[in-house]
């Protein structure tokens, strides 16, 4: 477990990653780096760049910049890890995992609790002929008894969004270790201030930039971290061409290649600079978050016209001992259930402080009624079978005064 606001090298190393690669006309702060082309001296130079001998070269924006380059650093530093990746969005750093690492005839484990967009693309795969089982992460068995002999790859979010189930980390860590499987942890929810899926052996981590690490709702941004725990060499699906040095590198290199050279899911270096501002606050923010809505949790949770509060660190939650145990906080997601679906229209209507807006990880509290829109679509049956009753809001908490949050939602549940 690690303390977000105790960890003196996670935040002091956060706020100074970009500066230690090299200050530009002594800036404080990284500039945005705006070319699209990087010419050089010597040609041998621009050989180097092709060939991965020059380090540190650019030789085309789509494949990075300096300014995603130093945010990049920021993200392996912040997960401790070996390299990162950033992407145009969480979704093109996801889309990029499955289609760059798997190949027809595989076959992914995936929990069965994932964003909404996340199943979507699970979907996509499996009409390219990728093979893809949904289980019930929260135990490992359920994760163990769908391993196949094709499987190449596990998938689990931290903490499921909105009924924030936890998987069973650390155990499924231990079991794709054991069976030489690509262990994929989505950080989003939780981010490198509450936990460190390297922690519990992934191989790869997701992080949607846009929530919790930019943390203003004013971009857009998605990263892959490789740990380094994972052993590319044994694994087929990387291309002759990009088992070339480290072993260690080969899953970032393909990745790379072909999910930024070739599928262009790159993140400018205008929204890169956005969110690394954002992400010097991370870790202060996401303390301060977690600890507002254990306090409202709280209080909700002995409101009688709650039926039930879904937060990790209340002692209620399933997997309560398992979130306390990998987990410095609670995070900014919250399920909370009215008893009466019926009053939820005017209810969320009666409230002043939050904002009735879907998304997650903004400096503002937002509220929406999830089985009449995100889990619409889906209709009642599917909706019970995962667990969203009709009269489940979302929260994703921002930065306002608990004692504020509280006051509102007393008037408003009257
Ligand atoms: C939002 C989200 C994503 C996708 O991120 P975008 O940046 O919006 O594309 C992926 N995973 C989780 C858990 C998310 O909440």
């Amino acid at each position: 477990m690690n303390d977000p606001t105790g960890d003196r090298r996670l935040t002091t190393d956060n706020v100074h990653a970009d500066r230690r690669f090299g200050v530009e006309h002594g800036g404080i702060h990284k500039p945005i780096h705006t070319s699209v082309q990087y010419g050089f001296d010597r040609v041998e130079d621009l050989i180097g760049v092709f060939q991965g001998t020059l380090k540190g070269g650019f030789n085309y924006a789509r494949q990075g910049t300096p300014t995603t380059a130093a945010l990049e650093a920021k993200i392996t530093g912040l997960e401790q890890g070996f390299g990162s990746i950033s992407f145009s969005t969480g979704m093109a750093a996801i889309a990029a995992i499955f289609l760059t690492l798997l190949r027809a005839g595989d076959h992914l484990v995936s929990s069965r609790y994932v964003f909404g967009n996340t199943n979507s693309v699970l979907g996509t795969i499996e009409g390219l002929g990728i093979a893809v089982d949904k289980v019930d992460a929260c135990s490992v068995d359920a994760v163990a008894a769908a391993i196949r002999p094709t499987t190449r790859m596990v998938f689990v979010e931290t903490i499921a969004n909105p009924a924030t189930q936890i998987p069973d980390l650390a155990a499924i860590g231990a079991l794709c270790r054991e069976r030489g499987l690509v262990y994929v942890v989505d950080n989003t929810i939780t981010s490198p201030a509450l936990f460190r899926p390297r922690d519990v052996q992934a191989s790869l981590v997701v992080n949607s930039l846009t929530k919790t690490i930019a943390g203003h709702g004013e971009a857009l941004g998605g990263a892959v971290t490789d740990t380094g725990l994972f052993d590319w060499s044994t694994y087929p699906n990387i291309f002759p061409a990009y088992r070339t040095g480290d072993a260690k590198g080969w899953g970032l290199q393909q990745l790379r290649k072909k999910g930024l050279r070739d599928m262009g899911g790159t993140l400018s270096s205008e929204q890169a600079h956005r969110i690394s501002v954002g992400a010097e606050t991370l870790t202060l923010r996401v303390a301060r978050c977690s600890q507002t809505a254990l306090t409202l949790a709280r209080w909700l949770q002995q409101h009688p016209k709650i039926g039930a509060v879904h937060y990790p660190f209340l002692e209620s939650h399933p997997q309560h001992a398992r979130a306390r145990q990998w987990f410095s906080g609670g995070s900014w997601l919250m399920g909370v259930e009215l008893r009466d679906a019926s009053t939820l229209v005017e209810v969320v209507n009666r409230l002043q402080l939050p904002i009735k807006a879907t998304g997650l990880g903004d400096t503002r509290t937002l509220i929406i009624p999830v089985a009449p829109t995100i889990f619409w679509e889906a209709g009642p049956a599917a909706r019970a079978a995962m667990g969203i009753a009709e009269g489940l809001l979302r929260l994703s908490i921002g930065l306002e005064e608990a004692d504020d949050l509280i006051a509102d939602f007393s008037q408003a549940l009257g």
